[in-house]
């Protein structure tokens, strides 16, 4: 690597999507969470079919975004795609000033506690991972294995989503089902969104001016997926999705907590097969099932107009919130700021008063205006008397891996 490779190219690959940012991190060193420049940023989706879709901005040179739409067949493809889009814009990937490709990795496992370089020995263990993750890691794995054979010689960094919750408590981290059952098959609490809830609770410590390590957050992930996390002096101590992203909030699609005896019913009574349930749960509960819509948008607006099942959604979505907050101020013992992020958390200001409404005896609440300011910047909501400070936090989880790669490659 040569001394002025400062740019990270930061992948995150779906099962047929590949979104992609390529930043400049030449002052991200002594430049606190935010820094770091977006050079180009873009999407490729419905790879495998005749009417994939490019789309690319490149956002250093200017301009506006450009698509292309055709066959894209398989990830090599879109990848090479990318690199001929970032090459336009004298980006390409055989620049000597690209310092690593940092991938987005769902799944790491207890053994993946920290950003990784991956070889033929960490890519094995990801693919032994695949069992609990069926959904993410192959195609994550498929994004690894494109780019390392585009750039071999390139430093290619696994930044994992379960990693910043490896630090939960075992008591936290363990359901209270058979341990020999469990250890077999490795159920557990993993916890995900995991370089969100990172980067948001050290950028909450920034806000409040003081170290991660002096302070407790409870960090509010709303996004289409949704997750509640603890996290006391920099360290996750408890998440609230568990095995799988199905735990835990209401979300978009996924029904969140329900009693496991609903997927025996839905069996032995319903007659469902096990897929359609894991897709009923994951794909067609949460807001979606309740009220037909999952974009927190639409909801509102029926709600505005009178529409009295987006109005139960929206406080089933509200009342399950509320018991995660009063749960992990229970957790903390004490709280320093609950921080809200991602698409709802960081638009949605009635979610925002909603769920800290009636919360005064926790130290909990929000001041009408500042909530209603629209900002793309970290910014305190509450009151100036409130004993714990609300905030709204925008996430970055590309930025977060940039960061955590370059730091990597550099150490
Ligand atoms: P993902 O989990 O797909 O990364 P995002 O964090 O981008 O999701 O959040 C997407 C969701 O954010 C949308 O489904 C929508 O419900 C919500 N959202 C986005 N903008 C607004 C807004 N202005 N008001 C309310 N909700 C919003």
């Amino acid at each position: 690597m040569t001394a002025n490779a400062t740019r990270v190219l930061v992948l995150n690959s779906g099962s047929s999507s590949v979104k992609y940012q390529l930043l400049d991190m030449a002052k991200a060193a002594d430049g606190g969470s935010a820094a770091g420049v977006r050079l180009a940023a873009g999407l490729v989706e419905r790879i495998g079919e005749t009417t994939s879709r490019l789309a690319h901005t490149p956002l250093a040179a200017g301009g506006g975004t450009r698509e292309t739409t055709g066959p894209i067949a398989d990830h090599d493809a879109a990848l090479k795609a990318v690199a001929g889009e970032l090459a336009a814009d004298g980006l390409g990937l055989d620049s000597p000033e690209l310092a690593a490709i940092g991938h987005r990795v769902v799944h790491g496992g207890l053994k993946f506690t920290a950003p990784t370089v991956i070889d033929d020995v960490v890519l094995k263990e990801i693919e032994r991972l695949v069992p609990v993750a069926p959904l993410h890691n192959p195609a994550n794995i498929t994004g690894i294995r494109t780019a390392r054979a585009l750039r071999p010689d390139l430093p290619q960094v696994a930044v994992f989503d379960t990693a910043f919750h490896t630090t939960m408590p075992e008591h936290a981290a363990r359901y209270a089902i058979d341990v020999a059952t469990a250890d077999a098959h490795r159920i557990r609490r993993y916890g995900f969104h995991g370089t969100s809830h990172d980067y948001v609770s050290r950028r909450t410590a920034e806000l409040l001016g003081k170290a991660p390590e002096e302070v407790n957050v409870i960090v509010l992930h709303l996004g289409n997926g949704a997750s509640a996390s603890a996290v006391r002096g920099g360290r996750c101590v408890d998440t609230s999705m568990g095995l799988t992203p199905l735990e835990g909030l209401v979300m978009g699609t996924r029904s969140g907590d329900v009693d496991p005896a609903v997927t025996f019913h839905l069996e032995r009574v319903a007659g469902m097969a096990t897929d359609e349930i894991d897709e009923l749960l994951n794909k067609k509960s949460g807001l979606l099932g309740l009220c037909g819509d999952n974009d927190m948008r639409e909801i509102r607006r029926r709600i505005d107009e009178g529409d009295e099942r987006a109005a139960l959604a929206f406080d089933i979505y509200i009342h399950r919130l509320k018991k995660y907050i009063g749960a992990y101020t229970a957790v903390l013992g004490k709280v320093d700021a609950v921080a809200f992020t991602a698409g709802v958390g960081e638009n949605a200001a009635p979610v925002r008063a909603a769920a800290i409404d009636g919360l005064e005896e926790l130290g909990m609440a929000v001041d009408a205006s500042l909530n209603a300011v629209r900002s793309g910047e970290p910014r305190l909501i509450s009151p100036a008397y409130a004993r714990v400070a609300v905030a709204v936090v925008p996430t970055d989880e590309e930025l977060e891996i940039a960061r955590q790669t370059y730091a990597l490659v550099t150490a």
